[in-house]
């Protein structure tokens, strides 16, 4: 993995052809991805990451660049069967909830077609993350808008969200964000205060 990054750098660097499709460039600071020949300026490499496909792109929260249109760049044949397979399953993941609850990796993969071990080798291959992984990114997204877009009690977001228990939850958010979700909420409350008070001032001052 760490030998293709640095290929990646150097085909990112020169916007070379050959590696078009093999890789993507998702930039932090703007929550964009795009091809290594993408003719927008190129970001700090400090603040880009390098993900397989663009499937991985949009897992992480990623959207497609306007002007290289990522999510239409070429793949290999070969490339392309497997990952019609990863594209399916990641699918089931996220929209179906296909690993929440009982559900099992091997489960996912007969409903794909394939072996459960086959289909983590191509999870890897083409999202750089197991499926265990991807669902948990999943549930936390879920969860995420839960708490920024309802008023949702935390027990039911950390259900609806997919996870099997409050603790749990907890747990994984923490995790990854480093902060109780309690918090991402009362954030987001101290956001509105702050815009519904600038609408005041701005009214109040012609
Ligand atoms: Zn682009």
């Amino acid at each position: 993995m760490s030998l293709d990054i640095t290929l990646w750098e150097t085909a990112w660097a020169a916007r070379d052809p050959a590696y078009d499709g093999a890789f993507f460039v998702c930039v932090r600071t703007t929550g964009i991805y795009c091809r290594c020949v993408c003719p927008v300026k190129q970001p700090l490499p400090h603040n880009v990451e390098f993900l397989p496909s663009a499937t991985a792109a949009e897992l992480a929260g990623y959207r497609p660049c306007l002007r290289c249109r990522p999510e239409t760049a070429p793949f290999c044949p070969a490339w392309k069967g497997t990952l019609a397979i990863v594209e399916k399953a990641a699918r089931l993941i996220k929209d179906e909830g296909a690993l929440d609850g009982d559900g099992s990796v091997e489960t996912l993969a007969a409903l794909v077609g394939v072996g459960s071990r086959h289909l983590t080798r191509l999870f890897r291959r083409h999202l750089g993350a197991s499926p265990i992984e991807v669902a948990k990114t999943a549930r936390v997204q879920r969860a995420k808008r839960l708490i920024t877009e309802t008023d949702m009690p935390m027990t039911d977001v950390a259900l609806q969200s997919g996870f099997g228990s409050l603790r749990r939850f907890n747990a994984v958010f923490h995790e990854v964000y480093k902060r109780p979700p309690s918090e991402m909420r009362r954030g987001r409350k101290t956001i509105l205060v702050v815009v519904n008070r600038f609408h005041t001032q701005q009214s109040s001052n012609p």
